[in-house]
């Protein structure tokens, strides 16, 4: 991992023994109301990277105290994603867990005359809170006096009130600059069933009272959370502060991940799927981490975009360019090639000798020779792309055209003789005569011709489902309230293959030479997180082979 801000302060926490001769501790922490997304990606590759370069330690930590919006569905969901990208958690455990000691944790403050039962309407909470330029009111139950607040607090817990009918406040300053200070609620009343606890609890902490609990309870010694946390980070310190807990964890604030054409919210995503805009969560359209793996995206590429990107403490856009740049990195030199036609019509060479079958070599990856080469069927009939032909050809287009030869890849040069076309004048089919004396492989080294095209024997191809992605999004649709789905961000297409792609397995990645990077899959996806994808078997594009990307730019 490359060095960056929080590292230098973690160095300076080391050299001043800030934690003693504790390890240096990061977590992870999802609320399980979704699947991960890309941006969690950047977490976890950061949490779990810091703990590695430090040899610390690192947990998955469920942030489940809101009872209402999760489930378990999601939590198996997330450990699959956590553990695919790589990251080894030391313990996965549940802020829930903790309920009990975050109970004691605030009759503890109220002890301390630091928290009070306040029984205004959230509404009115609000609307007492001030604004950035004007103080908040205080609460007319402020100055409740310790045993009045403890019985109170017990009774709520009891669940002697409905939701929202009091709630416990923490006690510290109406005026303060930071509205986050103005006596925010810890404690509210929720009468609904949690995943982990059931009906134990009627009565669930806040987000910024629990997660520094949960830091400190787990021993964490750097909390690394995103920069919208910045103005929570008082009330953060003033929770353990005010417990005067021990070597206590700090909070540090780096820039969420922004990608062009990719929105980065889980309730987002959520609705997407819930209205069938996608199949699922694991959609390979999706910014998904389970999205992305279906679409045959690496682990080892994530992480090294994740990588690259680093950590700053601005918020900014990155290209998706840059993600497809690190596939292909990844891919290129590890995946074989294959012939594939995607959009095929027929050649027929009308000189070639009776019907048989000839073997022609074609190499397995053009920037490796170890890899080795592979044979396959060239014959009287082929297949190849529609738009290697043209009739009339367009300036500088190098491909067939009547009267014009081309190098069929790894065999014979071919020359086009006509074209056939259907009544609505559409190309159908195409005859050719070749050069027996331009075999590849054979020592022929002659006239050089100007284009190389790709074809598939078409007496031995095997038909194959593809399917072709476009981006969900326009490129800046960063704000999901803003952008409507592409409908047309998929198309599956009846392609021509050699025949050994009648083989591939479940995973299996290939270059299908000139058109991009694939994975055998599956039409539907994992029945349950992580487990195999079901169905017949369909070849998704992971990326195609252009790049706009340039590293170091
Ligand atoms: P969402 O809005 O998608 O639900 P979230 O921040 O609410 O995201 P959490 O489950 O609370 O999701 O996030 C777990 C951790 O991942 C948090 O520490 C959060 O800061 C971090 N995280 C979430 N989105 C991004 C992002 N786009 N880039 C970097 N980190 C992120
Ligand atoms: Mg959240």
């Amino acid at each position: 991992m490359t060095n960056n801000f929080i590292h230098d302060a973690i160095d300076r926490d080391i050299a001043q023994k800030t934690y003693g001769e504790r390890p240096i501790y990061t977590r992870f922490p999802p609320e399980p109301n979704g699947y991960l997304h890309i941006g969690h990606a950047k977490s976890i590759c950061l949490n779990y990277g810091t703990a590695e370069k430090y040899g610390g330690k690192f947990n998955l930590r469920f942030d489940d105290t809101n009872p209402v919006k999760e489930d378990t569905e999601y939590v198996e969901a997330i450990k699959a994603d956590v553990a695919w990208l790589g990251a080894k958690w030391d313990k996965c455990l549940f802020a829930s867990d903790y309920f009990d000691k975050m109970y004691e944790c605030a009759v503890e403050l109220i002890r301390r005359g630091k928290a009070f039962v306040c029984d205004m309407t959230p509404d009115e909470i609000k609307n007492n809170r001030g604004t950035l330029t004007e103080p908040g009111k205080e609460s007319p139950y402020r100055n409740r006096s310790v045993e009045e607040n403890l019985a109170l607090f017990e009774a709520m817990r009891d669940g002697k009130y409905a939701d929202g009918e009091k709630c416990l406040r923490a006690k510290i300053d109406m005026a303060s600059p930071n509205i986050n200070m103005r006596d925010p609620v810890i404690y509210r009343i929720v009468h609904a069933s949690h995943h982990n606890t059931g009906d134990k609890w009627c009565i669930y902490p806040m987000y910024d009272f629990a997660h520094p609990l949960e830091d400190a309870i787990e021993g964490i010694t750097h909390s690394l959370c995103t920069l919208e946390f910045e103005d929570h980070r008082p009330l953060y310190n003033w929770v353990l502060e005010s417990l005067e807990w021990p070597m206590a964890p700090q909070q540090i604030e780096f820039a969420r991940l922004n990608l062009t054409n990719c929105v980065m919210s889980k309730r987002y995503l959520k609705a997407l799927v819930d209205d069938g805009v996608v199949t699922g969560w694991d959609d390979p359209r999706m910014p998904t981490i389970a999205g992305l793996r279906r679409r045959g995206y690496t682990p080892e590429a994530i992480r090294a975009f994740c990588d690259e990107i680093g950590v700053a403490k601005g918020n900014s856009l990155v290209d998706i360019a840059m993600l497809e740049h690190f596939i292909r990195a990844d891919l290129q030199p590890k995946t074989e090639s294959r012939h594939v036609i995607l959009d095929p019509i027929k050649v027929e060479i009308v000189n070639w000798p009776g019907d048989g079958l000839e073997e022609v070599e074609l190499e397995n990856n053009r920037d490796d020779a170890s890899m080795g080469a592979r044979k396959v069927p060239f014959g009287k009939y082929l297949y190849i792309e529609r738009e290697d032909f043209m009739e009339v050809p367009a300036k500088k287009y190098f491909r067939l055209f009547p009267g014009n030869e081309v190098r069929f890849k790894g065999a014979y040069f071919l020359t086009c003789v006509s074209c056939e076309k259907d009544a609505d004048g559409n190309v159908v089919g195409l005859k050719c005569t070749y050069d027996p004396e331009t075999r590849s492989g054979s020592g022929f080294e002659g006239r050089k011709v100007k284009g190389t095209i790709h074809w598939v024997e078409a007496t031995t191809a095997v038909p194959i489902r593809v399917r072709l992605y476009d981006y969900l999004f326009e490129s800046d649709a960063v704000d999901p309230s803003k952008y409507q789905a592409n409908p047309n961000s998929v198309r599956e297409v009846t392609a021509m293959a050699e025949p050994s792609l009648a083989d591939a397995k479940d995973g299996e990645r290939f270059q299908f030479f000139r058109q991009g990077y694939f994975i055998a899959g599956r039409e539907l996806g994992a029945e349950y997180p992580g487990g195999p994808d079901r169905g017949d078997r369909v070849f998704h594009r992971i990326v195609d082979l252009k790049s706009s990307y340039k590293p170091g730019k």
